[in-house]
Parts: C-alpha cells; sequence; structure tokens
C-alpha cells in the first residue's frame, strides 16, 4: 500500500539518495535541468527565479532531521510534485500557484458582478503564540467558528445578508522584529510580549465582504460587540482601489490572501500610492527553522482547505 510506513520509508531513502540533486537546488547557478523544466513550463506563475530558489530553501528546511518523518513525508512529496501528481502544499510554487489561480476565479465567480461600493476588504487580527506547537486545526476551526457564529447572530437580529470569502493566515515575525508604531499599537492588546524576543506567530484572517445594503459601521460594530474583538485596529473594513476594476480588485486580493510568504517584513518610509500593501516591503527570507515551522503549521491546520474559508 502506498500509504504503509514502509513504503514511506523506502521512498524517503530513494528521494534522500540524490542528495546531488538535491544540493544543487540551493544554489541558482546550479539549477538541475529538472527545476529549468519546471521554471520554463509556465507553471509558477511571475517571479520564477525566486520562487524555485524558496522551493530549494523549504526542502532544505525540512530536511534538517533525519529522524523528522512528518517533515519527510512533505519534502518527499514536493520534491516529487508534478502535474499529475500535484502535492498541494502551500509552500509548493507550483500548487500555490494553482491554488491562487483556482481561488482567483471562484472570489470572480462569487463578487465580480456586484458594485465596488457594496465590497470591502475585510482583516481581523486574532491573537499572538509564541509557540507555534500550539496553533492545530482545532485552532483555526474555533476562529472559523467564530466568525460564523457572530454573522449568524447580526444576520438573526438585522435584516442583512452578509457573504465572505477569505483565508485564514498565520504570519511570523522573528526573533527581535523591528515593528512599526502601528503594529505595536495593534498587536499589544493581543499578547504581544514586548520584552519576549522569540519569534512570534500572528493569527489573523483577510476576506473580501458583500455588505449588501450593510452599512460599514454595522457590521464593524457587530464584530466589536460582546467583547468578541474590542481592540483598536483588530478588524478593518477596507474599500476596494477606485483605480481598478472590481474583477482586478478580486482578484489581487484572492492571490494576497493565499500567498504563504516565506519573507519577513520591515517597515519602511513608503507612504501613498497603495495603502492595502505598501506599509511594509518584504526583503529577507525567515531563519531555516521558522521556515520548517510554517511548512509543519500549514500542514497541521490542513492546508489550503484548512485555511481558506467561505460564507456564500
Ligand atoms: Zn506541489
Amino acid at each position: 500500500m502506498p500509504s504503509s510506513p514502509h513504503f514511506v520509508a523506502k521512498m524517503l531513502a530513494v528521494a534522500m539518495s540524490k542528495s546531488t540533486q538535491f544540493s544543487a537546488l540551493t544554489n541558482l547557478a546550479n539549477l538541475t535541468e529538472e527545476d529549468l523544466k519546471y521554471r520554463y513550463e509556465h507553471k509558477i506563475g511571475n517571479h520564477t527565479v525566486s520562487k524555485i530558489r524558496q522551493r530549494a530553501y523549504v526542502l532544505n528546511a525540512l530536511n534538517d532531521n533525519p529522524a523528522d518523518v512528518a517533515a519527510k513525508e512533505i519534502l518527499f512529496k514536493m520534491l516529487h510534485c508534478s502535474a499529475s501528481r500535484p502535492c498541494k502544499k502551500p509552500y509548493c510554487p507550483m500548487c500555490r500557484f494553482n491554488r491562487q489561480e483556482e481561488f482567483s476565479n471562484e472570489m470572480l465567480a462569487a463578487f465580480s458582478h456586484l458594485p465596488a461600493s457594496q465590497l470591502r476588504f475585510l482583516t481581523i487580527l486574532h491573537h499572538i503564540e509564541y509557540n507555534a506547537a500550539a496553533i492545530v486545526h482545532d485552532t483555526i476551526k474555533d476562529l472559523n467558528k467564530k466568525i460564523r457564529n457572530l454573522l449568524n447572530e447580526f444576520e438573526s437580529d438585522q435584516n442583512y445578508k452578509i457573504q465572505l470569502l477569505g483565508a485564514f493566515e498565520i504570519e511570523v515575525f522573528p526573533a527581535g522584529a523591528v515593528l512599526s508604531d502601528r503594529k505595536l499599537l495593534s498587536l499589544t492588546p493581543l499578547n504581544l510580549q514586548p520584552t519576549n524576543n522569540s519569534p512570534f506567530f500572528l493569527l489573523h484572517f483577510h476576506a473580501v465582504v458583500n455588505l449588501g445594503s450593510c452599512p460599514d459601521t454595522k457590521l464593524l460594530s457587530a464584530f466589536k460587540s460582546k467583547g468578541q474583538y474590542p481592540n483598536k485596529y483588530q478588524v478593518l473594513l477596507q474599500p476596494l482601489y477606485s483605480t481598478k476594476t472590481v474583477s482586478d480588485n478580486l482578484s489581487t486580493l484572492a492571490k494576497y490572501m493565499l500567498k504563504f510568504r516565506l519573507q519577513y517584513s520591515k517597515p519602511t518610509s513608503a507612504v501613498g500610492q497603495n495603502q492595502l500593501f505598501a506599509r511594509t516591503c518584504y526583503a529577507s527570507l525567515y531563519s531555516s527553522p521558522i521556515a520548517k515551522s510554517i511548512v509543519m503549521l500549514a500542514q497541521r491546520c490542513n492546508n489550503f482547505n484548512g485555511l481558506t474559508f467561505s460564507r456564500m
């Protein structure tokens, strides 16, 4: 049986024996023929070189401990991912690209016929964890239920219908991360421990919302009521960009929600043009143990299926 431990161990041994190919992955000057094929068959979208580098970096991070069977199973699936047998891991560039495209299509099918005036980009900051292992599938399920219950109650009290399509995201801040004033203000009430110099994980949620006829203020106060999300900057409801079409907005946002970033943010002085995305720049890859922990974390949360959210 393909799933027996013996089979997995044997296949892992085969994968590991290709170690020359594997270590070559880390050096862009030495891209293997297989990776060049992967790149040039247009399976991973834009920024191919950096995506291939990130893939190699994830594979190496997963390969840090020969005894870690769970990590090696992911590594094996990513290493042998192909169009006919996709690994469906969020940190695999091809599978992420395909899921982003699918999600963008779902978003367009759901909302592109609606006027921008009733669509919003919702962000909810949940809380901060210092122990990545504490974040499991049930953590996400609980947050999912909390949002659904709140909206069910809101709709039964008021005569509105709220639709959401989105995803949970877990952003990692490395040890000693420099936080902007805005981040400090928004994160301090969510269990940020300013003297704790460990990496931390911010659980948050993004969605496109169809407000229907509901005013922003009513939905916002529903989120803040009953002590659910009481803090400043914890819930944001932002309009779409007026300079772009509704479809372009929806597609960009859908892909943004499933970015599964491997780089950490630094505050910049950039102001103006693109307020949703321009506050930070993303330059530095996480350290290898952090990269491994977020890959394992996504796996524990059931990857794309566990982290996406639909309330239509
Ligand atoms: Zn894959």
